[in-house]
C-alpha cells in the first residue's frame, strides 16, 4: 500500500507545485510541467500518460498537487451542480449486463412499467423539489412501440419549462426497433433533449460487460 497520509485538503491546499516539484522524479516532473505550461493534458505523449497513470509515492503526490493547481487555474474554486431526478420507467430488460442488479425479466413478480401519466407525475414532483433536469432511464424491454421513447420525452417536455432539459441514454433509441428515418425524426422532435450517459463506450469494454453486445450502442453508431 502507498502512503497517502498527505491526501487531505489542508495539506493539498498548502502545497504548491513549486513546493512539490523537487520530490518528483525527472520523467514525471517533465510531463507535469508540460501540462502546467500548456494548461492542457493533450500535450502528453502516450508514454508520459502511462507514466502518470502508474506513478506512486512522491510522484503521485506531485501529480495530485499539479492537478490541484491546474484545476484552480482553469476553473477556480466554484463548484456547481444540477438538481436532477432519474426516472426509471421500467426494470424489464433483455440485455443482461453482468454487473446489473436492477433488471428483471418481463414475467418477474417485481417487474414494473410506468405509464406516461406516471412518468409525468414524477416530473411534476421533481420540479416541485427544485429539479431542473430529469434523466429518463430504464431497462430495454422488447417490442416497444416505435415512438414510445418520443412519447415519453414529449410528456417530459410538456411539463418542464423550456429551459429545462430531459436526458435519455442512447441505448433505448438504438434498440427500440425504430428505423433510421424515424430515428432522425425522433432527434428533431426532441432537439432540446440531450443524449447522455454513453456509459462504458469502448467496444472492448462493452464486450466484457454486456452479454449481448448488439444492445450496446457504440459512439459511432449513435453519431
Ligand atoms: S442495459 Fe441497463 S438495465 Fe439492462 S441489464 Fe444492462 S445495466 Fe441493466
Amino acid at each position: 500500500m502507498y502512503d497517502i497520509s498527505w491526501a487531505n485538503q489542508p495539506t493539498l491546499q498548502s502545497v504548491t507545485w513549486d513546493g512539490a516539484r523537487q520530490r518528483v522524479s525527472s520523467p514525471v516532473r517533465t510531463a507535469l510541467e508540460k501540462v502546467l505550461s500548456a494548461l492542457d493534458g493533450s500535450v502528453l505523449t502516450r508514454e508520459e500518460c502511462l507514466a502518470l497513470a502508474s506513478c506512486s509515492g512522491d510522484d503521485l503526490f506531485g501529480l495530485v498537487v499539479a492537478a490541484n493547481q491546474l484545476r484552480r487555474q482553469l476553473v477556480g474554486d466554484v463548484v456547481s451542480y444540477v438538481v436532477t431526478r432519474n426516472i426509471n420507467f421500467t426494470n424489464v430488460c433483455f440485455v443482461g449486463c453482468k454487473f446489473c442488479a436492477f433488471s428483471v425479466g418481463p414475467r418477474d413478480e417485481t417487474a414494473y412499467f410506468l405509464s406516461l401519466d406516471e412518468v409525468a407525475q414524477k416530473c411534476r414532483e421533481a420540479e416541485q423539489w427544485g429539479a431542473t433536469e430529469v434523466c429518463i432511464q430504464g431497462g430495454l424491454p422488447r417490442n416497444l412501440p416505435p415512438f414510445y421513447y418520443r412519447d415519453i420525452l414529449r410528456a417530459v417536455k410538456s411539463l418542464m419549462p423550456a429551459e429545462n432539459t430531459g436526458s435519455i441514454i442512447p441505448n433505448p433509441v438504438s434498440t427500440s426497433g425504430i428505423s433510421s428515418k424515424p430515428a432522425s425524426k425522433l432527434r428533431r422532435t426532441v432537439a432540446t433533449i440531450r443524449v447522455m450517459k454513453m456509459k462504458i463506450s469502448h467496444p472492448r469494454i462493452q464486450k466484457k460487460l454486456h452479454t449481448s453486445t448488439s444492445a450496446s450502442t457504440t459512439p459511432m453508431a449513435w453519431l
